[in-house]
């Protein structure tokens, strides 16, 4: 079928990691085509822009990105935000909180096309991609039966983007006792397996869950030069037992002979579902598919790059999940990266007010724990 909007269209189909007057053009012009459906199919977010007194027409150039209202990323979870009907979404993708909200995302058929080819174009950008073949464990949801949270999402997603052997994923779902449950004992016996095999690995998940595991048990098993892990979900919930994150890549080349250049973490939301990803320095890129602004969290005016503030995320490609513009509760900053690639890099801060806005990495260590 043929796109409605060729300038996204055109934008996801070009270089993610650029930057110049064309990729910025590129951005603004499939922003506008976003902002524009966005503000004639949902009400809220036409009320939320007239009361600013914009309109999506007046986006021409990269400086009016900054003149957009951000719409606070708790109503996403009091409200079911949607501009299409129900019948025409293709998937509904959640991650449960504790205290009973829930982060969504709805997506259409045309906006999980393009999640998809944007995140495969910034995997394989960062060299991430491959046609060989690898085995993977998976810190996650076994998809079969969780396929609508979105680690679990992003994890069958990631596992696409090489070829595969086996998939083993080690958070199963027990009858008996009704909760997700980590299989330690499955995934010791998988790691010494893939170990002794000719395929190399690669480990998906959350990093807290795998230094966990080799702390417990000790260790010490080498998967290979060819191996690799990509961590996502941060360290919630395990906080008091967070390292540095570069004194974790050197203890997971010690421990598991995986090189320090195929670690890579990826920071995403639910709401937004941009994926950012580490570089061969273990740095997050910001892709141009993406706009990331941080601000004051009193006035909510850009702090100068480098500083402090709330994270403020655009994106264009999704045209049935009213979230162009959203502004979250996580703080970071802006910083560079000396790898090569062009454009600014996300340092992420922590996050305001961390008991209400328990995500699914939490969750899923809870439901570990329990
Ligand atoms: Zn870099």
């Amino acid at each position: 079928m043929k796109s409605h909007h060729p300038k996204t269209q055109a934008l996801l189909d070009s270089e993610p990691f650029q930057k110049n007057n064309q990729a910025s053009l590129l951005f603004v012009e499939s922003f506008k085509e976003n902002a524009l459906f966005h503000y004639e199919h949902h009400l809220f977010t036409k009320k939320l822009w007239d009361k600013f007194g914009f309109h999506p027409d007046q986006l021409n150039h990269e400086d009016d990105l900054k003149k957009v209202p951000g719409t606070m990323v708790h109503l996403y979870k009091e409200h079911e935000f949607c501009s299409v009907p129900r019948e025409e979404l293709a998937l509904v993708l959640t991650s449960s909180g504790t205290g009973g909200q829930k982060s969504q995302q709805f997506l259409s058929q045309e906006s999980l096309d393009n999640v998809k080819k944007l995140a495969l174009s910034i995997h394989r950008s960062l060299g991430m991609a491959s046609e060989k073949k690898y085995n993977y464990l998976c810190f996650t949801y076994d998809p079969a039966i969780a396929n609508d949270l979105g680690t679990a999402f992003t994890d069958e997603l990631l596992t696409n983007f090489t070829g595969k052997n086996e998939v083993y994923y080690a958070i199963q779902w027990h009858e008996e006792s009704k909760n997700f449950e980590l299989n330690e004992d499955g995934v010791l016996e998988t790691l010494k397996r893939f170990a002794a095999s000719d395929i190399p690995t690669r480990i998906l998940g959350f990093p807290a869950l795998l230094f966990e595991i080799i702390k417990k048990y000790d260790l010490n098993i080498n998967l290979g030069k060819e191996s690799w892990l990509q961590t996502g979900g941060g360290w919630k919930g395990k906080a008091d037992q967070e390292i540095p994150k570069n004194e974790f890549r050197h203890f997971i080349q010690e421990r598991l002979g995986i090189p320090l250049e195929h670690q890579r973490d990826l920071f995403g939301m639910v709401e937004h579902g941009i994926p950012y990803v580490d570089c061969t320095k273990g740095n997050l890129h910001i892709p141009n598919f993406a706009r990331v602004f941080v601000r004051n969290p009193h006035n909510l005016e850009i702090v100068p790059k480098g500083e402090r503030g709330l994270l403020h995320f655009l994106c264009s490609y999704n045209f049935s999940y009213p979230a162009p513009s959203l502004l979250t509760t996580d703080y970071g900053r802006l910083g560079s990266c000396d790898c090569g690639l062009p454009g600014e890099t996300l340092i992420l801060e922590g996050r305001a007010g961390v008991s209400k806005h328990k995500g699914c990495a939490l969750k899923a260590l809870e439901v570990i724990r329990s």
